[in-house]
C-alpha cells in the first residue's frame, strides 16, 4: 500500500514537471493522449514505428534550450527531428523526448553576400523556393522534402556537388544548442573543432537551430532523366564509369536502376518495365547544353529522354511524388565506391534486372569534381577519395513486403561490399552498429571522439549514428 502511494506521488511530481515544461514553451508539447500525437510521430519511413513519450514542437531557440535542459535533468532519451527523412528513423525515439524542429523552417537570403540563413527544421524545398527567387542555390540532395539538418550534418551530396562540393563544403556557420543548454556558434573562427565535427559527424554534438550557407548562381539548368532498357545496363555502366570522371564539372549525372511506376504520367507502354536511368543536371552556359549532351544521346537506344531546360527547383522536386511519396517501407544499404569493375557491373546487371518491387532501386551518386578538392581530414566527412556514394534501397508501400525488400537489399549489398571502399554514407544507413560507423569515419573517428568528449561527454545526443565519448 505504502509502495503504491509513493509511486502515485512520483507520478504527480512528474506530471507537475511536465506541465511546467509545457507552460514554458512557445510551441506545443504533444503527449500520446493528444489528438495530434499520431501525426506528430509519423516520419517518412513507415518501416519505423516508434512511440515517444513527449514531442516538443519547438517554435524558437528558447524552446530548444528548454527541451534540451528538460531531457538532461530528467534523464530522458532524446531524439532530434529535422525533416524526418532518416532511413533508420533517428529523428524519433521510443518513450523519451523528441525535439521536433519542423516549425522552425524560415529561410533568409542575403543577395549581396550570396548567403542563406536556414532554420534547423526547414526542408530543401523551402530553401530552393526562396533562393530561386534570387537566382541562387545551395548544393543539397535530389529530393526536395528532405530535411536540411540531417542531410547537411551527414555531408550532403546532390546535383551541384561536382561543381560546388558537398553541402558541408558550403556551410559557413551553425548555431548549436549544446548538451548543457548553451547556444554557441560553430564556424571557421568560433569553436572550429565543433565546426569541423558537424561537417559530417551528424547530430552527435547538439541541436543545430540555424545554418548559414554559401549559395551559388544557379537558376535554369538543363537536365532530367534519360532512360535506357535494362538489357543495355552493361553498356551504359561501362561508358558511365569513365564518362563521369572526365565530364566537365558543370555536368552531374547519377545512375539508377528503376521500374517505371504504373499509373505514373510517363508513357503507359513503359509502366512496370525495368530500365537504367541517368538523371542529369547541367549548370553551364545554356547555349552549350545540346553540345554537352551529344555524346550522351549517342549512347545505346534510350526509351525516354526527358532532359531539357527547366528551373533548378523543378529538377529538385521531380521525383518527390513520382517515386517517393512519404509513408512507404524503406530498407537502406550503403557503400562508397572507388572503381566500378567489370565484376561489379555484372553483379549490378543481375540485381538490377530483378528489382523486387516497382520502386526498389539502386543509385550511384558521383563523389568527385569539387568534392575531391578538399582533403579527407579537413572535415569529418571522410570518403572524399572515391567516385560514388552507392545506395541500395528496398522500397514498397505494403508492410507485408518489408521482409522481402530487406533481404533483397542485404543480398545485393553483400555481393558488392567486397568490391567497395569500406565505409558507407551515414545518411544512407540503417542502425548497423559501431563497426560500420568507425569504417565510415576512418582516421577521423578518434578526432570525432575528442570533440564529443568536449561538447557532449555524457552522450545526451546518442539517437544518431553515434560517436561514443568513451
Ligand atoms: C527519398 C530520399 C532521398 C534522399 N536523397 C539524398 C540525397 O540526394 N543526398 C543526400 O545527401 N542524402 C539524401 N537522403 C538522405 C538524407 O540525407 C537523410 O535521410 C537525412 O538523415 C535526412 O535528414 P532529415 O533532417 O530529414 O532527417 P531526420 O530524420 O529529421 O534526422 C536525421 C538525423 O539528423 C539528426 N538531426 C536532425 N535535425 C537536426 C538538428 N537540427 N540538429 C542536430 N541534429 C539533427 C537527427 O538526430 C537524426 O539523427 C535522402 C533520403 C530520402 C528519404
Amino acid at each position: 500500500m505504502l509502495k503504491e502511494k509513493q509511486d502515485m506521488t512520483a507520478l504527480i511530481v512528474e506530471e507537475e514537471k511536465v506541465r511546467k515544461f509545457a507552460g514554458g514553451l512557445r510551441g506545443d508539447l504533444i503527449t500520446p493522449a493528444d489528438a495530434g500525437y499520431e501525426d506528430a510521430r509519423t516520419i517518412y519511413n513507415a518501416m519505423i514505428d516508434k512511440r515517444p513519450g513527449l514531442i516538443a514542437s519547438c517554435e524558437n531557440v528558447a524552446d530548444v534550450i528548454a527541451s534540451v535542459n528538460f531531457a538532461r535533468q530528467n534523464n530522458l532519451e532524446l531524439a532530434i527531428r529535422g525533416g524526418g527523412h532518416n532511413g533508420a528513423g533517428l529523428g524519433l525515439v521510443d518513450d523519451g523526448l523528441v525535439i521536433d524542429l519542423s516549425r522552425m523552417n524560415s529561410v533568409r537570403v542575403d543577395p549581396q553576400a550570396r548567403s542563406v540563413r536556414v532554420q534547423g527544421g526547414a526542408t530543401w524545398g523551402e530553401v530552393d523556393h526562396t533562393t530561386h527567387a534570387f537566382g541562387l542555390a545551395v548544393p543539397s540532395g535530389i529530393i526536395s522534402t528532405t530535411g536540411v539538418a540531417g542531410l547537411t550534418l551527414g555531408g550532403g551530396h546532390g546535383y551541384l556537388s561536382r561543381k560546388y562540393g558537398l553541402t558541408v563544403d558550403n556551410l559557413l556557420e551553425a548555431d548549436i544548442v549544446l548538451a548543457d543548454g548553451r547556444l554557441v556558434t560553430a564556424s571557421a573562427e568560433e569553436n572550429p573543432d565543433l565546426f569541423w565535427a558537424v561537417r559530417g559527424g551528424g547530430g552527435n554534438f547538439g541541436v543545430v537551430t540555424s545554418f548559414l550557407f554559401q549559395a551559388h548562381p544557379v537558376h535554369t539548368i538543363y537536365g532530367g532523366p534519360i532512360i535506357w532498357p535494362i538489357d543495355q545496363a552493361e553498356e551504359i555502366l561501362r561508358w558511365y564509369r569513365q564518362f563521369i570522371k572526365d565530364a566537365p564539372r558543370d555536368l552531374y549525372g547519377w545512375f539508377g536502376f528503376h521500374r517505371v511506376p504504373s499509373g505514373s504520367p510517363l508513357p503507359e507502354a513503359l509502366h512496370g518495365k525495368h530500365g537504367c536511368v541517368i538523371t542529369w543536371c547541367y549548370t553551364g552556359p545554356m547555349d552549350k547544353a545540346e553540345e554537352v549532351f551529344e555524346p550522351i544521346r549517342a549512347l545505346g537506344t534510350p526509351v525516354l529522354d526527358m532532359a531539357g531546360p527547366m528551373p533548378y527547383p523543378a529538377l529538385q522536386s521531380m521525383f518527390d511524388q513520382l517515386y517517393y511519396p512519404p509513408g512507404l517501407q524503406w530498407y537502406w544499404k550503403a557503400d562508397f565506391v572507388k572503381e566500378l569493375s567489370d565484376e561489379a557491373i555484372m553483379i549490378h546487371r543481375q540485381f538490377g534486372k530483378a528489382l523486387p518491387t516497382e520502386i526498389s532501386t539502386m543509385h550511384l551518386y558521383p563523389i568527385n569534381g569539387a568534392v575531391h578538392e578538399i582533403d579527407r581530414n579537413e572535415t569529418a566527412f571522410s570518403y572524399r577519395d572515391v567516385t560514388w556514394s552507392r545506395v541500395i534501397v528496398g522500397v514498397d508501400p505494403d508492410p507485408a513486403n518489408a521482409e522481402s525488400i530487406r533481404e533483397w537489399a542485404k543480398e545485393y549489398w553483400a555481393a558488392l561490399h567486397p568490391l567497395s571502399a569500406g565505409g558507407g554514407y551515414v545518411n544512407f544507413m540503417m542502425e548497423e552498429g559501431q563497426d560500420r560507423i568507425r569504417a565510415t569515419y576512418r582516421d577521423n573517428y578518434e578526432r570525432l571522439v575528442d570533440v564529443k568528449r568536449k561538447y557532449d561527454p555524457k552522450n545526451l545526443f546518442h539517437v544518431n549514428q553515434n560517436i561514443k565519448p568513451a
